[in-house]
């Protein structure tokens, strides 16, 4: 998960806008609005007992968090997996009848600066290679003050607060002493801290020491320092009924990739694809394409989707492409720059990126496609995503760092053969081999394009890996057994 954004605007399941919950002249938190979503389809996709042991949950919830509201604090309404998941279970949590609300903290540019120095540390990269020193908690401090108290202001004793990632661990001592419940979820980590992971721990240790619970995505995230009884694990997870995660056939997901101007064709499928309302959407806006030539329908390609982010190396992946995958042809995918706004990394990757693609060999250049995604409406956002993932030959995750990696689960649960690193909470979702491809050392650039190579031409094991990743992820990693856990944990604390 990531500690940066894009800019405010409506989430997957938001309606549009998001509203001040101050006055206007004191926006320190915004409230991002939910529409409540029924869990009865989760009946379609995962097995009955799993779907009982969901409504048991719900009903026992319900009279656990009955007269409480449930927070969610983040930093972005949309981009990134945080906000993808907030979306999915805030809009269920209601839907079950819990109040529950997600309220975003306004920052600016130095306080993104500075937490984004604190999530690349925390997975024990430098990142811009400035000090976590006094100045920092400073600025951290400052920026977050009025968010503190706008935030304490509105909720009340009991009342349960979930905290999430750098951005927001600042805020704890203050509601704290507003009687709620707060558990800080970090969705961040590295298996082996080195020095730079242990001084960003170092940086935000002091502020969670009220907390009543930390949740780490994986166990060997979970840091030293904590109360061993106060340290929880959960799983990320996805929403299998999204417009990013339903199943798209192949010909409306080329319908999709034709109309968003991926590939060049004439369709006669309409580019529908169903809103979480019921409602129908179409992809009308168009990626910014960077090519010498744009993708046919027979054209078989490769994809990575992910932010401008060096942690997810897009620079290493289409060198390795480049060099050791012969054919077939590579899609590059993120979000426009202009929607990236507190995630000051975003714009100078892309252009390293650009200018690594205008450094490739011409006949290379030629099957490499940079796609800048359209980021004015989140659903038709996640509905190109999802065409891209459903129709690609072989999907490739080959992050540096990873506290999860939505991105694996979603390719995943598309019945697609996925080549990742090895690393983070990747290790979690594949079993290399079986429901997908490890990569032991994330920068050898041979080895990503000896496995993409390898699954191109082996159709069968790739369709058989295919099969098992769905399989896995239905099992463990959607939402509803995320919700299942987050109720558990959150009942201990108000029974
Ligand atoms: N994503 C997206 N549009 C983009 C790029 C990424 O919707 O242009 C989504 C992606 O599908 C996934 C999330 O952003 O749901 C990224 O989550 P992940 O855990 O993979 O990485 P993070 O960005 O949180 O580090």
């Amino acid at each position: 998960m990531r500690a940066g954004g894009y800019s405010r605007g409506p989430a997957g399941r938001a309606a549009q806008g998001v509203f001040a919950m101050a006055a206007a002249s004191a926006r320190a938190i915004s409230e991002v609005p939910v529409e409540p979503i029924g869990l009865g389809r989760f009946q379609e996709v995962v097995s009955p007992a799993a779907y009982r042991h969901l409504a048991h949950t719900v009903v026992q919830a319900r009279e656990r968090f009955a007269g409480r509201t449930i927070w969610n604090v983040n930093s972005t309404a949309r981009g990134g997996g945080v906000a993808e998941m907030l979306s999915s279970l805030v809009a269920y949590a209601r839907g079950a009848g819990l109040d529950t609300r997600w309220v975003v903290i306004e920052g600016q540019q130095e306080f993104f600066r500075v937490t984004k120095r604190v999530h690349n540390q925390i997975q024990g990269y430098p990142g811009d290679g400035g000090e976590l020193g006094e100045a920092e908690h400073g600025t951290y401090e400052r920026a977050l003050e009025p968010a503190a108290s706008e935030l304490a202001a509105a909720v009340r004793p009991g009342d349960v607060v979930l905290l999430h990632d750098p951005q927001t661990a600042g805020l704890t001592a203050e509601i704290k002493r507003a009687g709620a419940v707060v558990v800080w979820r970090c969705h961040v980590g590295m298996d082996s801290p080195n020095e730079i992971a242990v001084g960003a721990w170092r940086f935000l240790r002091p502020y969670l020491a009220d907390a009543d619970a930390y949740v780490f995505s994986r166990s060997t995230f979970a840091w030293d320092g904590f109360e061993h009884s106060k340290v929880r694990v959960i799983a990320p997870s996805i929403d299998p009924l999204t417009p990013k995660n339903s199943p798209l056939s192949a010909a409306r997901a080329s319908a999709i990739l034709i109309s968003a101007g991926i590939v060049e064709a004439y369709s006669a499928s309409l580019p529908f694809y169903q809103r979480p309302n019921g409602s129908v959407g179409m992809v009308c806006d168009r990626a910014d394409m960077l090519q010498l030539e744009p993708l046919r329908p027979a054209d078989r390609f490769v994809t990575q989707v992910s932010r401008w982010d060096r942690l997810k190396d897009p620079v290493g992946v289409l060198n390795g492409f480049g060099e050791h995958v012969p054919n077939a042809h590579l899609v590059l995918a993120g979000p426009q720059p202009g929607a990236v706004d507190d995630d000051p990394e975003g714009a100078a990757v892309l252009k390293e990126v650009v200018d690594a693609w205008h450094a490739l060999p011409e006949a290379v250049r030629r099957r490499v496609h940079l796609a800048r995604l359209p980021m004015r409406d989140a659903e038709q956002n996640a509905a190109i995503v999802n065409a891209l993932q459903s129709n690609a030959a072989v999907i490739v995750q080959k992050s540096l760092a990873e506290g999860f990696g939505l991105t694996v689960a979603e390719a995943m649960w598309k019945g697609r053969p996925v080549v990742a690193s090895g690393i983070g909470g990747i290790q979690e979702q594949i079993e290399d081999g079986r429901s997908g491809v490890l990569l032991g050392d994330p920068t050898d650039l041979a080895a990503m394009g000896r496995e993409i190579t390898r699954l191109l031409a082996e159709c069968e094991r790739a369709a058989t890996m295919g099969a098992a990743a769905q399989e896995r992820v239905r099992r463990h990693f959607l939402s509803d057994r995320h919700l299942r856990q987050y109720a558990e944990m959150l009942s201990s604390f108000v029974a």
